[in-house]
């Protein structure tokens, strides 16, 4: 999962094939030109496979609920949930122009997106705290639609079936971008408030498209 260049949504990566959930949540299959400033990504090999059947009311329900299966809070985490969501609100930003504005700025004019009855799969990590300087800090996840029409990275969940594959990282290569803008960056501002607003929006000045994907069809 990740961003693509000049922010232009949100990434999710699954199955050999990388998605680009677009501002107005369009979803588009990425093509090998497209580049990225910043994607966390691995080859997935599920350690444990977890057939949930209990009913969620919440996204902080289900995450405090998958806790007990982290057997420590000093390893990262890759998931793969696949499930049908009674209740799906993802969140997906618009392209930026320069000069960058700050992430905070962008999520202020954030996409929402609710769904009601979406099947899908959502990806993403748990990392721990002290990796917080370089990644969003504990449950992140970006979902696609199992039609490929829908996405974004989820904000809020209710459901009450699907199946989470875990996968126990043992170890993160990091690679450096390579550019002036990255390398002349000034990140001695770091600012936990901002992650946290990354992580779960913002409910100021968003857009909001409700879909009932059951109704749809
Ligand atoms: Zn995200």
């Amino acid at each position: 999962m990740g961003t693509i260049n000049g922010l232009d949504g949100e990434m999710a990566a699954f199955d050999g094939q990388f998605y680009q959930v677009k501002g107005d949540g369009s979803v588009h299959i990425i093509p090998d030109s497209m580049k990225t400033p910043y994607a966390t990504v691995h080859f997935f090999e599920p350690d444990q496979t977890i057939r949930l059947t209990t009913a969620f009311q919440s996204y902080a329900d289900f995450q405090n609920h998958l806790d007990q299966y982290l057997p420590s809070r000093n390893r990262p985490y890759a998931f793969k949930i696949t499930g049908t969501f009674d209740d799906l609100k993802t969140r997906s930003v618009h392209k930026q122009k320069q000069p960058d504005p700050s992430l905070v700025e962008v999520i202020a004019h954030q996409s929402v997106f609710e769904f009601k009855n979406i099947t899908g799969i959502a990806v993403g990590y748990w990392f721990p705290d002290y990796m917080e300087k370089l990644t969003v800090p504990g449950y992140h996840l970006h979902f696609v639609s199992e039609d490929k029409q829908h996405g974004g990275h989820v904000l809020n969940c209710r459901f009450s079936k699907a199946t989470v594959a875990i996968d126990f990282i043992n170890s993160i290569k990091l690679v450096i971008p390579q550019d002036a803008t990255f390398h002349r960056a000034d990140f001695s501002s770091y600012n936990r408030a901002e992650i946290e607003v990354v992580k779960k929006g913002t409910s100021k000045t968003t857009t909001i498209v409700s879909l009932d994907t059951a109704d749809s069809e």
